[in-house]
């Protein structure tokens, strides 16, 4: 976890070695590690890369007070709906011809998919502003934040609806920068013989004649 300290401060009344020229026999953690809210977006947004909707993927990410994921989803059929049957369009004079009645909004999936008891004091990090519904069982699941990157629906109803009802219930919402833009994940890019975790395996000591 991240400490705060820079070059030459103190921990507890002892230097803390941060690399560089402080740091003559590599005992330092690296330093250009994901911080807590990248990694949970990044997450989200990973999750999202699951989705099977041709317009928007949206993927969300629930975080305990110790910043722990309990929780994840993203915006797809219920289970037992095959999504290649149901409908992924939204331009059909037939609402029941639509996608909206049927998808489950990522904060939804998340929310259903949690692995603790409850969520009370979460948070949940979402790339678009959640609309009403997904407001709704935010809400009542007890989560208390909302940290989103998109706030594309702004002003349609849904969302001021969203804002009416977190306002009320207290649930702080905040639009997130992230400190990085890009965050690539590359399979070909992990140096296997470089990742040993564990000591060297020791020489064989000379046989004594
Ligand atoms: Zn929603």
């Amino acid at each position: 976890m991240e400490t705060g300290t820079a070059n030459g401060t103190k921990q507890n009344g002892k230097p803390v070695a941060n690399g560089g020229s402080d740091n003559p026999k590599g005992n330092a953690k690296r330093e250009n590690y994901l911080n807590w809210p990248d990694y949970f977006m990044a997450v989200a947004y990973l999750s999202s890369m699951r989705s099977k909707d041709p317009c928007t993927q949206v993927g969300a990410c629930i975080v305990n007070s110790d910043n722990k994921i309990v929780g994840i989803g993203y915006n797809g059929m219920p289970m037992g709906c095959n999504d290649d049957e149901f409908p992924w369009g939204k331009t059909s004079e037939k609402k029941v011809e639509n996608k909206y009645f049927y998808v489950c909004h990522a904060e939804m999936n998340a929310i259903m998919n949690k692995i603790v008891g409850e969520l009370k004091g979460c948070r949940i990090f979402v790339a678009l502003f959640p609309c009403n519904e997904c407001a709704k069982l935010i809400i009542q699941s007890g989560i208390r934040e909302v940290i989103y990157l998109s706030d594309k629906n702004w002003n349609k109803d849904e969302c001021i609806a969203t804002r009416k009802m977190f306002d009320a219930a207290g649930v702080v919402y905040t639009k997130y920068l992230p400190t990085t833009q890009k965050i690539t994940i590359d399979f070909s890019s992990i140096d296997w013989d470089t990742m040993g975790q564990e000591p060297p395996t020791p020489k064989k000591k000379r046989e004594l004649p």
